[in-house]
């Protein structure tokens, strides 16, 4: 009925809008100590993604004793990607860890505060810095059993808060046949205890949406493996964990799901990660608090 209109090139209009803006993307490692959080950090900012970036002051890493964030600004064929990763100092230590989870979720709502005062002033900020957590990756100690109590408790008070993503850390100390099973068992915990991890099916918006997140769904949580060391493999520089066997190579998807993590933070999901995050985690948070100011 209509002739060409041409209204696709508004496609062109939000690319130019989008690389001008940039993207800030946050994502927040959570688990006990000793799981490989710190050093995940590290193989996130150092996996090939952004070979280029500056990170090689990294040097050995002390036990991480409080909250604290890491930004790098990446840049790619003119998208600037501004990327903050926040280290978390390890829980359930303590022979009491009651409450352990309060100061990883006072963080995520401090972030959602500091935008709703920002959002709520007369002459807003033309644009909001957005310290909000987008993800929250969620690492399960490679026990081969069950999701323990404490999992269980500190994973239901997060993913009401924040999107998170479960992973089974140091996967290099199961053998696949059990990473197999330990993660069928998780996937069954989580089911039986209500827990909504990302990509959730209530957000998937057509029928791809489904068919690509229902086999990441499948997936999770990944057997992941950490390192900050690069070795060489049949003459390439690859990142790995040196071992007596052999090197385990972080990157290669024969020997762990690092490679998916990364590319559902950074290629394939970032953007659906940050528009949940606005759309349902920081809508819940807003409302609340309006409520609660107007009683
Ligand atoms: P965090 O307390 O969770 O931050 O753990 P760290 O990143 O400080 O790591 C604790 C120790 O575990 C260090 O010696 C790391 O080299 C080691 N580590 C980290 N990731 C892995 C992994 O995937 N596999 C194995 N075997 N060791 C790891
Ligand atoms: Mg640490």
């Amino acid at each position: 009925m209509f002739g060409y209109v041409g209204i696709e090139a508004v496609l062109d209009q939000l690319k130019i809008k989008a690389m001008k803006t940039g993207f800030e993307f946050n994502i927040m490692v959570v688990g006990r100590s000793g799981l490989g959080k710190s050093t995940m950090v590290n193989t996130l900012f150092k996996s090939k993604v952004w070979k280029s970036s500056p990170v090689n002051k990294l040097g050995p890493l002390p036990q991480t004793l409080q909250l604290q964030s890491v930004t790098h600004t990446i840049e790619e064929k003119g998208v600037k990607l501004k990327l903050t990763v926040t280290d978390t100092p390890g829980f359930g230590d303590q022979i009491n860890n009651d409450k352990c989870w309060d100061p990883i979720l006072n963080y995520i709502n401090d972030q959602y505060e500091r935008y709703l005062q920002e959002e709520v002033l007369i002459t807003r900020q033309h644009h909001i810095p957005d310290t909000r957590v987008h993800i929250c990756v969620y690492f399960v100690p490679p026990t081969g059993h069950c999701l323990r109590p404490l999992d269980i408790e500190f994973l239901k008070r997060l993913c009401r808060v924040v999107n998170v993503v479960p992973v089974i850390a140091r996967a290099d100390s199961l053998t696949l046949e059990e990473r197999e099973a330990f993660r069928w068992q998780i996937q069954e915990d989580l089911k039986n205890n209500g827990i909504f991890v990302y990509p959730q099916k209530c957000f998937d918006e057509d029928t791809n949406d489904k068919t690509l997140n229902d086999k990441i769904r499948e997936k999770i949580p990944f057997a992941v493996v950490g390192a900050d060391r690069e070795h060489m493999v049949n003459g390439k520089c690859v990142l790995g964990r040196k071992t007596k066997w052999g090197i385990i190579e972080v990157e290669n998807m024969a020997h762990c799901e690092f490679p998916l993590l990364r590319d559902l933070l950074i290629r394939s999901h970032m953007q659906d990660l940050k528009d949940i995050t606005h759309n349902v985690h920081y809508e819940n948070y807003r409302v609340h608090r309006l409520n609660e100011s107007h009683l």
